[in-house]
């Protein structure tokens, strides 16, 4: 169902997307596929409608934690080994330092006898090379992973780059200017510099796949839709929104637009608490400059707008840092010496 409010995890329920899935599919030739696109765009929903061998960990639920620790990262990776793979893996594992077998279960240890996780990925990737499989590692929100502390899995990442023939990565991020801050692909003083990958960019839909989108959505319970241009002037492209609203509207609620409307509201103000949660002082500037953007401002009217607020002069470097932390987080867009907010839903999450 093309509503279904969970990400997809099959090519039936998925709505067009056809060039993206061929890229993803050609990727994960490759050692290295990287996704991004806006917060519900769809990323988790094409890589697990597209993707099959496959060990999933999604780092979204550490997204409003102060700091991850290794232990979080290998138990991730333990649930996912668990939950996915054990059967297969179980006896690779036998002789791995860190690593114990229990009945039916595989357990990583991250007391004394700490696993290391380049032995996992190696022996992962030697029982694939043996049955002349690949592997796919998919790291989702991965930009979250800035906040582990005393370990470097880039890493990792470049290692088995470098080492594994089996072992393919996918790699998504909503905050599309952290996540390249975190895999810094260009720096040469990060580990993953000068890798080829492949860049999967996830847009909102456009207009016509929007209302074609919730035309097929609604033909799946034989109704009849003809507001879609009035949705889709509300919510935009997000399909996330899109498929909110459809799915109220066929659960015969009251008001679908309005408890979509909260829905997104709800979901854009979480994440601004996370990305404030280590910038407190801040909270009320941020705040803000989203609310001035809700109309195109150039940089000189959020200026005004602040210190008319304040009653104080913003220096324009601090200014200028808070303005690219809001790009860098896919808060804020700059477009044509102005800025505004990148998805429609936000005006209802900053104003005043
Ligand atoms: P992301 O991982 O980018 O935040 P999700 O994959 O969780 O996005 O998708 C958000 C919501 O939108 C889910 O309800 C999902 O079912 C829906 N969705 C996203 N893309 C599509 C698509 N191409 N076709 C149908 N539904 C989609
Ligand atoms: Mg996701």
């Amino acid at each position: 169902m093309l509503f279904d409010p969970y990400p997809k995890n099959n090519l039936n329920d998925l709505y067009d997307r056809r060039a993206e899935i061929e890229r993803l599919q050609n990727g994960v030739k490759y050692p290295l596929t990287v996704i991004q696109g806006l917060r519900r765009t769809g990323k988790s929903s094409l890589v697990k409608s597209v993707l099959n061998d496959m060990i999933y960990i999604d780092i979204r639920k550490y997204s409003g934690k102060g700091y991850i620790s290794y232990r979080d990262l290998i138990e991730e990776f333990n649930n996912a080994i668990n939950r996915d793979l054990k059967d297969r893996l179980r006896d690779v594992f036998k002789n791995i330092s860190g690593i114990n077998i229990l009945g039916n279960s595989i357990s990583l240890s991250w007391k004394k006898n700490r696993v290391r996780l380049i032995d996992v990925l190696n022996a992962i990737d030697d029982y694939y090379n043996n049955n002349n499989k690949n592997i796919i590692i998919t790291i989702d929100e991965i930009q979250e992973l800035i906040k582990l502390k005393g370990y470097n899995f880039l890493n990792d990442i470049a290692y088995s780059f470098d080492n594994f023939k089996s072992i393919k990565f996918v790699l998504t991020g909503s905050q599309i200017g952290a996540l390249h801050n975190y895999l810094k692909m260009d720096d040469y003083n990060s580990p993953l510099y000068g890798r080829a990958y492949t860049l999967i960019d996830l847009k909102p839909f456009n207009r016509e796949q929007s209302m074609d989108f919730l035309k097929k959505g609604f033909n799946e319970f034989n109704i009849d839709f003809n507001d879609a241009e009035n949705v889709y002037n509300t919510l935009g492209g997000i399909p996330g929104w899109l498929a909110y609203y459809g799915f109220r509207y066929v659960n015969n609620s009251k008001d679908p637009m309005n408890e979509t409307i909260k829905n997104a509201r709800n979901t854009i103000i979480m994440e601004f608490c996370n990305f404030i949660a280590n910038r407190e002082m801040a909270f009320k500037r941020y705040y803000l400059i989203l609310n001035k953007c809700i109309e195109r401002s150039s940089w000189s009217e959020i200026k005004n707008y602040i210190e008319n607020n304040e009653g104080n002069i913003i220096p324009n470097s601090v200014l200028n840092k808070m303005l690219n932390n809001l790009i860098d987080y896919s808060f804020i867009k700059k477009y044509d010496e102005k800025y505004e907010l990148i998805d429609n839903m936000m005006r209802y999450a900053f104003k005043d």
